[in-house]
């Protein structure tokens, strides 16, 4: 067996490997990625990218029914769902190509082969054994399913991508990010959609009534949401999905059933015992705030460990731990704090530090909200009830604000600019003092 030694060896090539494998070849380091799958990993081949690709489509429906409304002639009809994934397939083979030509030039040694640990720092991939100063971890996460009779059944968001026509009528599982964004998109496209969700709120994690006026606003669109339905069994009869919830309730007639049921890391055949490396109680690979494991020499970035699973901060994590790792930034690393978020709802939702009640939590009695709600003006001109929900969370007598959220159209393209007031500190007295520009929806941010 040959030993190839290496400066740095990535596991993985979506976001965070490969930003992390371009960054220490940019500093000069040897490197080695291995990928037994397509570059670009969860986030160009089955999520934000073609997610987007979707979302955009779904966006285009929703608007040609807000034009019909508003006097354009011609009554709007349904995507060509073939053709538009090729354009979208398109899309990601530009990208494949792209960082295929970005890796050559870089010099970096793309393997297509899954690495497996022998020892910290000697990995063997395709019947070679390699060995580097550095390894990091970036492996990703994958789909997963509840324990119970028929998970067999149906598809996840990766089966999403493979379907060539909008389903007639269609049961999702779940609340969190993927159920509501994939639930909007199947909506507008034309299906029936039923989101059957175990709590009583969508999006667990966001601010109360983020989630509140969500759901009004998804509802206001058509989409059933079944709170407090906790599934049983599904089954798959010739009228299509049965699912039984726990309180004994039926729901039938699905001819799709999509599990948007969380992720877990890809972690079960990297052999991280030989190295060394330990998992956190949920299965994550474990890291410090440097993306060091326990092992020396050995780093994790991007879904595989717990912190936020989005494409950015696992890019921004592998470039500086490569800054610190080759390019000598003894202090480079990534500050998980204010992270900016936006789930691609119909309406997007666009979310940057604390909701109310995790500020509370941290801040009691110093916390003070400013809202709004308000009909956005193309929605009013078309006659729609549907407003835009805006939050600002403040704390102190200077009122720093630590939470800013908004739900309704533009809250995607909103919000990064509002994420860098508050990384640098704004106060409510900062958005005051500032002029708006009229008429936006954006506006009303600095009117509260
Ligand atoms: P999330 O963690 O967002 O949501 C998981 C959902 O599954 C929750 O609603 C949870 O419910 C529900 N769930 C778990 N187990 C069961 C069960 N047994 N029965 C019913 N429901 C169950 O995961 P996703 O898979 O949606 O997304 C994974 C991550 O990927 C996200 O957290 C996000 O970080 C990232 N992502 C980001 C996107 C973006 O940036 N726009 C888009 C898509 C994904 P409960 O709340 O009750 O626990």
């Amino acid at each position: 067996m040959d030993r190839d030694d290496f400066d740095l060896i990535v596991l993985g090539a979506g976001s965070g490997g490969l930003a992390g494998a371009i960054r220490a070849a940019r500093h000069g380091a040897r490197v080695a990625l291995l990928e037994p799958g397509a570059l670009g990993g969860t986030c160009v081949n089955v999520g934000c990218v073609p997610k987007k690709a979707m979302w955009l489509a779904a966006e285009l429906a929703e608007l040609r029914q807000v034009a019909a409304a508003l006097g354009f002639a011609g009554a709007p009809g349904a995507l060509d769902w073939p053709a538009f994934v090729a354009r979208r397939e398109a899309y990601i083979a530009n990208i494949h190509a792209s960082y295929r030509q970005r890796l050559g030039e870089l010099g970096i040694a793309l393997l297509p082969h899954a690495g497996r640990f022998v020892a910290a720092r000697e990995i063997e991939a395709g019947g070679r054994r390699l060995r580097a100063a550095h390894v990091l971890i970036a492996t990703g996460a994958r789909p997963v399913r509840p324990d119970l009779p028929g998970r067999e059944l149906g598809i996840d968001s990766d089966g999403f991508f493979a379907l060539r026509a909008a389903p007639r009528r269609v049961a999702i599982v779940g609340s969190g990010y993927i159920a509501v964004e994939l639930g909007g998109v199947l909506r507008a496209l034309g299906s029936e959609v039923v989101l059957f969700v175990r709590g009583d709120r969508l999006l667990g994690r966001f601010d109360g009534e983020v989630s509140r006026a969500l759901a009004g606003s998804m509802q206001a669109r058509g989409v059933q949401l079944a709170f407090g339905h906790r599934l049983a069994r599904v089954e798959r009869r010739d009228v299509g999905y049965r699912l039984r919830c726990t309180d004994g309730s039926v729901s039938s007639g699905f001819d799709e059933l999509l599990w948007a049921t969380g992720r877990a890391p890809n972690v079960a055949s990297l052999g991280l015992d030989a190295a060394g490396v330990t998992l956190d109680g949920e299965g994550h690979v474990a890291i410090d705030d440097w993306q060091a494991t326990s092992a020396a020499g050995v780093y994790a970035v991007g879904d595989v460990t717990a912190r936020p699973a989005l494409t950015p901060v696992a890019i921004a994590a592998a470039r500086r731990l490569m800054d610190r790792l080759f390019g000598g930034r003894a202090e480079a690393r990534l500050d998980y704090d204010m992270i900016p978020t936006v789930v691609f709802a119909h309406p997007p939702v666009g979310s940057v530090g604390l909701g109310e009640e995790a500020a509370r939590e941290r801040f009691g009695d110093a916390v003070r909200c400013y809202r709004t709600r308000f009909r956005p003006m193309l929605g009013a001109l078309a006659g729609s009830d549907e407003r835009t929900f805006m939050k600002l969370v403040c704390v102190g007598a200077d009122e720093r604000i630590v939470g800013l959220h908004v739900v309704g159209p533009g809250a995607d393209e909103m919000l990064q600019g509002f994420a860098v007031a508050l990384r640098m500190g704004a106060r409510k007295a900062d958005f005051d003092a500032t002029v708006a520009i009229h008429p936006t929806a954006a506006e009303e941010l600095v009117l509260l």
